[in-house]
């Protein structure tokens, strides 16, 4: 039906392919086969992007198909369809789905299959989006670099011996690469932003509670949220949209409609607007290519009529120790459930009693890695009797402290601006040995977590000295996702207009992928 050819098809923005679904210009069965071919073309083999743990190809087809017949019939049941109908989309191997496996990145659940959908699935269901299949992680989210995924590491598609970022390297490669045109991710320190930064992609943490963490495997609950990676900022507003809303499965959702985004990307606009640049997270420790680009973004919005302030949040440098205190607390009791027992593996001990501690002792050894087992090990110690207060209890303190910057640093500016990440995507096995060299690059993405507003970083352009992506982050207070939309379309487009097309037209791994002439030709169609 289509007369665009396949490398074509997968270069759309997911906007553009629910158009061309709803002008009945292609199927979604050729939009979701062409994403399956391309998966197969570039995911597979010793130097495949690996984005992927599943393919979810037979149902993918199937749903696309129910989708192209009710189209074909039109009358009420196609007037009901949802936008995003027959748009293909990759779920992040953290959230549970019925029908597939869900592995959280990790041995202890190889195999496992949930018998529940979470309920963000519920709503891609609903939505009737092809679901092409679950994407990698690093262990239990835990990570920056995807290496800590016990089925091996994702590769950069920009460059394929450096990370995609981590934990959801795996969501950001697949919709760089052309392999899916949206994912779901989640962020509990910034592993949907941070992916997106390095990645060239877009990437949202929505506000708290926006977006129902029911069936999401939790890391560290009073900080993880489920939320979208496009390729597009108007593509992350329409997909916060479907999985957005109140859930009484997750006693933290919000009642709050969320059902301005679209609205918001559509109309960006910045006139008027205070943006604050927040000292602390800029400068010093940041790669000059990256300072570089931030600057360049903060020049373009003056340009577009903002008014750029500078704000302090002096609490901030302790944001990393708080969280790397709070966070391995929560993960020690969450993964306490993963005991041999109720789920996946269970090893029994070699030699000696086989009582119940030491089943689960032997499980826990051969099942999770060491990043899951230093965060166990870590945790477990700052909730001890005797050290509750001096460390998690500090840790909380310091919580409230950064709240209350952030607070202040809103009374000035209507929306923070940083880099999202220090640097752009290091080498495959650089920072493996180096745990802390590993957690600082989450040091502008953490202090929003802990403070449960909204963060949304799109691509900055390519920094000087390394040529790859850059990403810029906007964060708004609590419940003003809308606003985040409003002024990353706004920027988007101006950056696109700076660097003659999106960005990922630029890169030159995809450029070698398979893709031919006809992904070059495509460049600045978008
Ligand atoms: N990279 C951070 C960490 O390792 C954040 C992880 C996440 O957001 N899931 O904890």
């Amino acid at each position: 039906m289509t007369e665009l050819n396949n490398s074509e098809l997968i270069r759309l923005s997911a906007a553009q392919l629910a158009a061309k679904l709803a002008a009945r210009e292609v199927t979604s069965v050729e939009v979701t086969q062409a994403y399956l071919d391309r998966i197969a073309l570039v995911d597979g083999g010793a130097d495949g992007i690996h984005a992927f743990l599943h393919v979810n190809a037979e149902e993918a087809l199937a749903v696309a198909a129910e989708v192209d017949a009710i189209r074909a019939a039109g009358g009420a049941e196609e007037e009901a369809l949802h936008e995003l109908a027959g748009v293909p989309i990759a779920v992040k191997d953290l959230i549970v789905t019925i029908g597939q496996p869900t592995t959280a990145g990790s041995k202890i659940l190889e195999g496992w299959h949930s018998p529940y959908d979470a309920t963000v699935i519920k709503k891609l269901r609903a939505a009737k989006m092809p679901i092409l299949g679950k994407t990698n992680l690093d262990e239990f989210a835990m990570g920056s670099s995807t290496e800590h995924s016990a089925y091996g590491p994702t590769r950069n598609p920009w460059d394929l011996d450096r990370i995609p970022g981590g934990s959801g390297g795996g969501s950001a490669a697949a919709v760089a690469a052309f392999e899916a045109p949206l994912a779901l991710g989640t962020d509990t320190g910034g592993s949907i932003r941070q992916p997106g930064a390095v990645t060239g992609t877009v990437g949202m943490k929505p506000t708290y509670g926006a977006v129902s963490r029911y069936g999401a495997i939790a890391m560290a609950s009073s900080l993880d949220q489920i939320g979208p990676v496009s390729r597009t900022v108007l593509d992350s507003a329409l997909l916060q949209e479907v999985i957005g809303g109140h859930d009484p499965f997750d006693s933290t959702s919000l009642t709050d409609p969320f059902d301005t985004l679209v609205a918001a990307a559509k109309t960006g606009n910045v006139t008027g607007m205070k943006i604050g640049i927040v000292k602390e997270l800029h400068g010093e420790g940041y790669q000059a290519g990256v300072e570089n680009r931030f600057n360049e973004s903060l020049e373009l919005l003056k340009e577009a009529g903002a008014e750029i302030v500078e704000v302090s949040c002096p609490n901030f440098k302790y944001a990393l120790g708080a969280y790397y205190l709070i966070m391995p607390s929560e993960v020690s009791s969450n993964l306490a459930k993963f005991d041999g027992v109720r789920y996946g593996l269970r090893v029994l001990p070699e030699d000696g009693p086989m009582t119940i501690e030491r089943v689960m002792a032997a499980t826990r050894a051969a099942g999770f890695g060491d990043e899951v087992k230093r965060r166990i090990i870590l945790g477990t110690y700052a909730l001890s009797a005797g050290y509750y207060d001096a460390y998690y209890g500090s840790a909380q303190k310091v919580r409230t402290l950064i709240q209350r910057d952030f607070d202040a640093a809103f009374a000035q500016a209507d929306v923070l601006i940083s880099p999202t990440a220090p640097t752009t995507a290091f080498k495959l096995g650089e920072k493996l040995d180096d745990p802390l060299a590993m957690y600082l690059n989450d040091v502008a993405t953490i202090p929003a977590n802990m403070a449960g507003i909204p963060g949304l970083s799109l691509p900055g352009g390519l920094a000087d000295e390394d040529g790859l992506p850059v990403g810029i982050q906007l964060l708004a207070p609590a419940r003003e996702d809308a606003r985040l939309y409003r002024v990353g379309a706004v920027l988007e487009s101006l950056l696109e207009e700076k660097w003659g097309g999106p960005l990922l037209a630029k890169a030159p791994e995809l450029k070698n992928a398979g893709l031919g002439t006809a992904f070059n030709t495509a460049g600045g169609s978008n």
